[in-house]
């Protein structure tokens, strides 16, 4: 058997096992008990950490190494410009359909008053034991949408590059990774020995990515036994069953509909194929539930197997990590008008428009960590609430996020699948328009 097909056996395997026995330990569970978090506390040392290792360091040689091969900063310019513009334009698909689905399908409003109330309460409890939740909340209300922007502005525009590495900033790296290849590309032959250096340290990263593949069965295993463990499958036909499939069914439409077709029509290639050849980086992506712990796998798996150059995907890729979140854009959206529905608060139209473009923003802030949507999210209702109080309509309180807390993990490394595959149909797009890797830089056959 080849590698890379062992690999992705043993990844699924780990998946299937893990999800069986997630079950059987939550079926066992007494009344009231969790399952123990030495799972997750496995999965953490055994993939997360060694990932994250990674990502730092990755993020700079991979962008330098992606601005010095695209050299001409006009070319740079229109490459970045485009990039950005598709995530964002993505990003905003994902979120009009999230809302529409929610408006239509109605999953708060579909609930028994009995159940409703009952969320309601449960939720209160949730958010009462969740001080991280209430911390973030509280940072995040106090900051409003502009403070959020503004933090963003202030990681663009970096004082100390060590602070933001030491900080794992990735934003502020990509900033000044970018601007030292765009001066090593105007060096000339000045620049050609430090370009050669950071060519062949981003070539050992990937080594040790390689290396670090190998351990993904297992911390995929141990991840989603602790999390299916804890939640349990049958949350799916409980009382925020109607809510989750609203989310899985965005998700869905967007991953498998949506994207391939822009993907066929923009790249010019078999989307479905193109899907199958990064399925390491997409089933990483949904066992660690972060799309920034992953980028060292989607990396090294579109050059070397998506037929992406490494051109495009070195420099789209960190900052599609970064910015680019379908999946928690949109459901960031089903989430928030979800809540709104349960607690019997009506949205017009254009509180619903508010809903799209904050969510959007909220997902471009949200880090590609755990839970980093459920917390953003505090944003998108922060910003319907003052259109409400405009109206006179009560509030929806911040507490009402407790609700959809417990069963956030599995919807979360679904979205982080999304998240990941939107990234990588960016990258397949920007090879077409970069062109192909020069010869010497160990052009990658274009998979298309
Ligand atoms: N876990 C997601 C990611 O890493 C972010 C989120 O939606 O919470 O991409």
């Amino acid at each position: 058997m080849k590698k890379d097909t062992l690999i992705t056996v043993l990844i699924l395997a780990g998946l299937i096992a893990g999800v069986i026995l997630g079950q059987i330990l939550h079926m066992g569970l007494a009344e009231g008990a969790t399952v123990n978090s030495i799972w997750m506390d496995l999965g953490d040392i055994v993939l997360i950490r060694p990932l994250k290792l990674m990502v730092i360091p990755l993020v700079f040689l991979s962008v330098v190494v992606g601005v010095t091969s695209i050299g001409d900063p006009s070319k740079l310019g229109l490459v970045g410009g485009s990039t950005l513009a598709y995530y964002l334009a993505t990003m905003l698909l994902a979120v009009i359909l999230g809302t529409a689905l929610v408006a239509t399908i109605r999953p708060g409003d579909t609930l028994t008053p009995e159940q409703q109330v009952e969320l309601r309460s449960q939720g209160e409890v949730e958010y009462g034991e969740q001080t991280k939740i209430q911390t973030a909340s509280s940072e995040a209300e106090s900051r409003g949408l502009g403070g959020a922007w503004f933090s963003i502005l202030e990681q663009v525009i970096p004082t100390n590059f060590f602070k933001e590495l030491a900080q794992g900033r990735t934003l502020g790296v990509i900033v000044f990774a970018l601007l030292l290849g765009l001066a090593l590309a105007a060096s000339g032959s000045t620049g050609q020995p430090a370009i050669e250096v950071f060519n062949s340290l981003f070539q050992a990263m990937m080594k040790l990515v390689l290396w670090i593949l190998w351990l993904t069965p297992a911390g995929v295993f141990f991840l989603v036994t602790g999390t299916v463990g804890r939640i349990g499958l049958e949350s799916l036909y409980g009382p925020l069953g109607g809510y989750m499939t609203t989310v899985l069914l965005g998700l869905g439409i967007h991953g498998l509909i949506v994207l391939p077709l822009i993907l066929w029509l923009l790249g010019g290639t078999n989307p479905y194929r193109f899907m199958f050849r990064m399925r390491k980086a997409l089933l990483t992506a949904f066992g660690t539930d972060s799309s920034s712990a992953t980028l060292p796998v989607t990396i090294e798996t579109a050059i070397d197997e998506g037929g992406c150059s490494k051109r495009s995907a070195n420099f789209v890729l960190p900052l599609g990590a970064t910015v680019n979140m379908d999946g928690t854009a949109l459901y960031e959206a089903v989430a928030v008008v979800f809540l709104f529905q349960l607690y019997g608060i009506q949205l017009e139209f254009a509180e619903l428009i508010i809903v799209v473009i904050t969510a959007t923003l909220a997902a471009i802030g949200a880090a590609g960590i755990p839970s980093a949507g459920l917390i953003t999210m505090v944003i998108v209702i922060g910003a319907v609430n003052t259109s409400l109080s405009g109206r006179g309509v009560e509030a929806l309180p911040l507490s009402a996020v407790g609700v959809i807390y417990g069963v956030d993990r599995i919807l979360d490394m679904c979205r982080t699948v999304v998240n990941v595959w939107g990234d990588a149909t960016g990258a397949k797009i920007m090879t077409r328009l970069t062109g192909k890797d020069d010869a010497s830089e160990d052009a990658a056959v274009d998979a298309g």
